[in-house]
């Protein structure tokens, strides 16, 4: 029998698990699928530490959502709005400006920073680096605050003091890859004006508490030897202009600081009227689908999700991808009412940049550190660009050829 309507697929997020469900939802035609994301671009967060370094720039850690989906046949469209809020009952995403009808809807609209509302001076005086412009905009802080040392104060310059709070995965290479760019910079123009202090705070002993016992012990010994100064069992308390206060009682001086000490779902997930666990991610069942509607399909880091053992599985780009490839595999199913398969997804393993030209990690199982580790890294964010990349061409080549072509 022939199909007279398509199935009107809506995905609200255009990062790693939206991404990975789009493509696979888009081989087949019977398919209509509106990708809406608030950005016009994917900010490829797992790069953040390349543009910090300098050693990339904006455009390499961003990719263009309309070119990218121009890409595909006939069968994909992007939109560039925020949407505010989901009509589950009569299924329509909602904006300022649209109402967009669904047949199938999955929700990625990741995770943000959590400037904690009790820690005075945090959301005025602290930067983020979970969306593209806050990133930049530190990025060119740093750089110019590195540069008025030089300028302004010259032989008698007062050491720069940059404050990271937080030791999970970005607090960690951000901290080192800050530390290895300093190391860089002074060593390559041989300025009297020399002293840069990264100071690390962590809430316990040790850095990636939860992560793999030997890679946080591996990323500690390295950190100090990049010689980031790590406060142990001590949180950040208050910020004024120019200090932060720590739980311990300390005050440290700092001309600016980062806050990579937690995140919570995005905006919109507040506005939805769904199951949500006490952190207020979004529930869903083994199948990814939301508890409350069998047509919502949630994934990425505004859920939270469990592996066989019942280990709660940590918000990355690898899980979020997995997440999202398994979603569209569900809606699949159901538009052909086969039975839904349960998620498998797990983490398949970690590499943790530290510094330039080093990181270590385990992946299947085995350990790597140093160069190789890098390279590595480098080729996994390599493979990810190049898959968009194919896709981002032809939606250029399209735009730009001529019928003639
Ligand atoms: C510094 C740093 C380093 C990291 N390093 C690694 C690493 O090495 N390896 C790793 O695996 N993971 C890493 N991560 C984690 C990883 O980036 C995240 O887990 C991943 O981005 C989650 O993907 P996602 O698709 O759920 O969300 P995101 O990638 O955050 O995408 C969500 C999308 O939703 C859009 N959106 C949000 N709200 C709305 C709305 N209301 N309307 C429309 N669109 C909306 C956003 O604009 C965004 O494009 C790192 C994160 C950071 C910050």
């Amino acid at each position: 029998m022939q199909k007279d309507q398509k199935n009107k697929i809506v995905i609200i997020g255009g990062g790693y698990a939206g991404l990975n469900a789009l493509k696979k939802l888009a081989k087949d035609q019977d398919n209509e699928i509106v990708l809406i994301d608030k950005k016009a671009y994917h900010f490829m967060q797992t790069d953040v530490y390349d543009l910090i370094a300098n050693e990339h720039d904006f455009a390499q850690v961003s990719v263009d959502l309309f070119t990218y989906c121009m890409g595909f046949d006939q069968n994909v469209t992007f939109l560039k709005e925020e949407i505010k809020s989901v009509d589950f009952k009569n299924k329509k995403v909602i904006s300022d400006r649209k109402r967009i009808n669904y047949d199938y809807l999955i929700i990625a609209v990741g995770a943000r920073t959590k400037f904690f509302s009790n820690i005075v001076g945090l959301r005025e005086y602290a930067y983020g680096v979970k969306s593209l412009h806050r990133a930049m905009y530190f990025k060119q802080k740093f750089e110019m605050s590195l540069f008025q040392k030089i300028d302004q104060e010259g032989t008698y310059c007062k050491p720069l003091n940059i404050v990271i709070a937080g030791g999970g995965l970005s607090g960690v290479e951000i901290s080192a890859q800050m530390a290895s760019f300093a190391q860089e910079f002074y060593k390559n123009n041989h300025f009297l004006c020399r002293k840069l202090n990264i100071i690390l705070v962590n809430s316990s002993e040790h850095v990636l508490k939860g992560l793999d016992e030997k890679l946080a012990k591996f990323s500690e010994e390295h950190l100090n030897k990049l010689d980031v100064t790590i406060k142990k069992n001590a949180k950040v308390q208050s910020l004024t202009p120019t200090t932060v206060s720590l739980t311990n009682g300390e005050e440290i001086e700092m001309d600016f600081m980062i806050f990579a000490g937690g995140i919570e779902p995005n905006g919109l997930i507040f506005n939805l009227k769904l199951s949500k666990n006490q952190q207020g991610y979004l529930e869903t069942n083994e199948y990814l689908q939301s508890i409350d509607y069998e047509d919502v399909f949630v994934v990425g880091d505004c859920t939270t999700i469990y592996d066989k053992n019942q280990n709660r599985l940590p918000p990355t780009a690898d899980i979020a991808e997995q997440m999202g490839r398994c979603a569209a595999k569900n809606i699949m199913r159901k538009v052909t009412e086969k039975k839904l398969v349960k998620h498998k997804v797990r983490q398949r393993g970690i590499l943790i940049a530290l510094g330039r030209r080093y990181a270590c990690g385990k992946v299947f199982g085995f350990y790597l550190h140093g160069f190789p580790a890098y390279v590595m890294k480098k080729m996994i964010e390599k493979f990810y660009l190049f898959k968009l990349d194919k896709h981002s061409k032809k939606g250029c080549q399209k735009i730009f050829c001529t019928p003639q072509d």
